[in-house]
């Protein structure tokens, strides 16, 4: 469903990523995990094209994301993006919020998108919360209207960046429940994280990533237990 191969970025002349590939099949769930700086969210915004890349090619659903003929706005609009900071519009309630996209980007009306997106803020135990705007919101709150936003476009893949790391620890265990919920339901998903509890009980596969590269890619119980290098064991004394 996604596949990265031999990706290159630069930032002037910091070489970011080295030679990155990775594939994540359709349902399954990447979690990306490594020391501050070793470039996962650098990573994670190419594969929306948030980020342009140097060479490589990044394949979404068949949609070769970086190629100059793609219409890249509607090749997004099929990647849910959940950022660290919510990013929600201030001046927008929590329903606008989530309507937005789908009425000006995917077409429907009014009616239909509130409908839809009644249902998802539901789903997700915001169903008191329709009409509230952000700022009244706690940040677990805030961030389950973000995933919703995101899942109201209905998109083929979900990426997560550090989705709880802004989070107050008591609020951190609902986004997680709402990003397991989604990964029982067959969504293909790359997560960054620090929460490795939850790195190892949900995901499918683990990268590990330092200095741009990728450093090993295993099985949670294979990584955890027995990592291959030296640079993860050094990494997992620290954060286990
Ligand atoms: P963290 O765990 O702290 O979020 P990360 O693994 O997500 O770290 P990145 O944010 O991808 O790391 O950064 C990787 C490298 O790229 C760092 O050296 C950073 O300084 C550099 N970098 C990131 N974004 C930019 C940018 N817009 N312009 C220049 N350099 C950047
Ligand atoms: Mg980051």
């Amino acid at each position: 469903m996604i596949a990265v191969k031999n990706v290159n970025k630069t930032f002037g002349t910091n070489q970011v990523l080295t030679d990155v590939s990775l594939e994540v099949p359709k349902s399954h769930v990447v979690a990306i995990i490594g020391p501050s700086g070793a470039g996962k969210s650098t990573l994670i915004r190419t594969i929306n094209a948030l980020e342009p890349i140097d060479n490589g090619e990044i394949i979404v659903d068949g949609i070769s994301i970086h190629d100059k003929k793609v219409d890249i706005n509607k090749a997004r609009s099929e990647i849910g993006f959940v950022f660290q900071s919510f990013n929600l519009y201030p001046f927008l309630t929590a329903l606008q919020n989530v309507t937005l996209a789908p009425i000006n980007v995917k077409g429907l009306s009014k009616g239909e998108a509130e409908k839809r997106g009644k249902e998802l803020l539901t789903s997700l135990g915001l169903g008191d919360k329709f009409d509230a705007y952000p700022n009244r919101l706690s940040g677990g709150q805030q961030q389950r209207v973000a995933i919703a936003r995101a899942l109201a476009m209905e998109p083929r893949v979900m990426l997560f960046d550090e989705p709880t790391s802004a989070l107050d620890p008591e609020m951190v265990t609902e986004v997680l429940d709402a990003i397991r919920k989604l990964a029982e339901d067959g969504m293909t998903m790359v997560v960054v994280t620090h929460e490795m509890g939850f790195a190892k009980e949900i995901c499918d596969e683990i990268i590990f990533m330092a200095e741009g590269k990728v450093v090993e890619q295993a099985s949670p119980d294979k990584f955890f237990s027995n990592p291959n290098t030296e640079r993860a064991r050094n990494f997992l004394s620290k954060v286990l």
